[in-house]
């Protein structure tokens, strides 16, 4: 029934791997598993008459393998360096204990170092989890599930002398401590395997919802990240505020000139400088082709003037392609209370059109009753001049 097990999970992680390309790392869960289910087959063959000396050592390197391999795949699972040397430590330790013990008959001395090795195993793999794995509430799940699973195997080594484990294997197989241990690794096998399959999948999720929610070519936050920033009941929706909407200028006639990979480039280099411009409490979003969202959640009017005054002017002394600079026009407005992201986009907009009907780089400001407009920004090398 273990072998099952084993092999069933074994192939649920190899499925998983192969079909989701992002988490390839689950196949060395597969493998560790896979070595699981060679303990209870070497059983199962020296009963069948297979050679019995190398039988018992396959079955007991085997699990060991298996409960290390599970550590050297945890450390995988959180791209950490996997700890190769105390691994192998322990699978060599074991094995020539086992090499060793072949013939010893089955005394207190001898059980309960047969089930140290394994809890050693099992204890590499909790203390892995807390070094690797980052701080969540799986990390505790985890961590708790191979705690229990070291801890069962003293007490297994309690329960093999005081309810015997029989002379061969074949004894063995009908005592009622096969029974009670086979079960309780059963258990916790499943258990352990279905905790992986949790944190997997959490995994999978995490990263598709963070995809959700980026744009692939600058690595900002896309539309929809901003539409959930300010969704109306949200807390960083409820400050007041500004929003500007940033436009490249000529964006098109870029493309035009120097190719869509330039234009791409430009994007980044953008995205980049506005990034190393603004202070953490701003939040920046590309919510399309050239455009782009600020929202300045703690700033007043002035304030929020001049730090697009400043993105604007960045961005025009910042050479793009062939000595060639770029402009952006932006369009600058306050964030009413309780006002749809829709309708504050609209003045947002409004605002910029005007700064593109007016000559574009530069930055309109508008707040009901009050505007405002910037000066066109003095270029630092004059030779830089927009694709007009
Ligand atoms: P304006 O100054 O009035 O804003 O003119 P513009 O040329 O910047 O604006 P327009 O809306 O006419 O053109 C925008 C261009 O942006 C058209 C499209 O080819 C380009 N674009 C949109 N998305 C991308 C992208 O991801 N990469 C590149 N390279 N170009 C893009
Ligand atoms: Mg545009
Ligand atoms: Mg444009």
């Amino acid at each position: 029934m273990n072998a099952l097990i084993g092999a069933m999970f074994a192939s649920v992680f190899l499925v998983i791997a192969h079909t989701n390309p992002t988490i390839r790392r689950a196949r060395w869960f597969a493998l560790a598993y896979a070595a699981g289910t060679l303990e209870p087959i070497s059983n199962l063959a020296i009963v069948l008459g297979a050679p019995t000396n190398a039988m018992r050592v396959i079955g007991y390197t085997a699990f060991l393998l298996a409960l290390v391999g599970m550590a050297l795949s945890l450390s995988h699972f959180y791209t950490r360096r996997p700890m190769w040397r105390i691994a192998g430590g322990i699978v060599a330790g074991g094995t020539i204990f086992r090499l060793l013990t072949l013939e010893t008959p089955s005394n207190a001395w001898y059980l309960v170092t047969y089930q140290a090795w394994y809890a050693l195993g099992a204890a590499f793999c909790a203390w892995t989890i807390l070094r690797h794995a980052p701080r969540s509430r799986t990390k505790k799940m985890f961590y708790t599930i191979f705690v229990v699973i070291s801890l069962h195997f003293p007490v297994k080594a309690i329960f093999s002398i005081l309810l015997g484990i029989g002379r061969t294997e074949r004894d063995y197989t009908e005592t009622t401590y096969a029974v009670v241990s086979q079960t309780s690794s059963g258990v916790l096998l499943v258990a352990a395997g279905l905790l992986l399959l949790v944190g997997l999948m959490q995994s999978v999720v995490r990263r598709s919802d963070a995809d959700a929610r980026r744009d692939p070519l600058t690595g900002l936050p896309n539309r929809r990240a901003m539409d959930e920033w300010l969704e109306p009941g949200r807390a960083s929706a409820k400050a007041g505020g500004w929003v500007a909407l940033i436009d490249i200028d000529h964006f098109k006639a870029f493309n035009d000139r120097f190719g869509h990979g330039a234009g791409d480039d430009v994007l980044c280099k953008v995205a980049e400088c506005f990034g190393s411009n603004l202070a953490t409490d701003a939040r920046l979003a590309r919510i399309g082709g050239e455009e782009f969202v600020l929202v300045l959640p703690d700033s007043d009017r002035g304030s929020a003037f001049e730090i697009c005054e400043s993105l604007r002017q960045a961005i025009a002394c910042m050479e793009a392609e062939n000595g060639m600079g770029v402009t952006v026009s932006i369009g600058l407005t306050a964030r009413l209370r309780d006002e749809t992201m829709a309708s504050t986009l609209r003045r947002a907009d409004s605002a910029l059109y005007r700064a593109k009907e007016t000559g574009r780089n530069r930055c309109e400001i508008s707040a009901g009753r009050e505007e405002w407009t910037s000066a066109p920004v003095v270029r630092k090398r004059p030779e830089l001049v927009s694709v007009a």
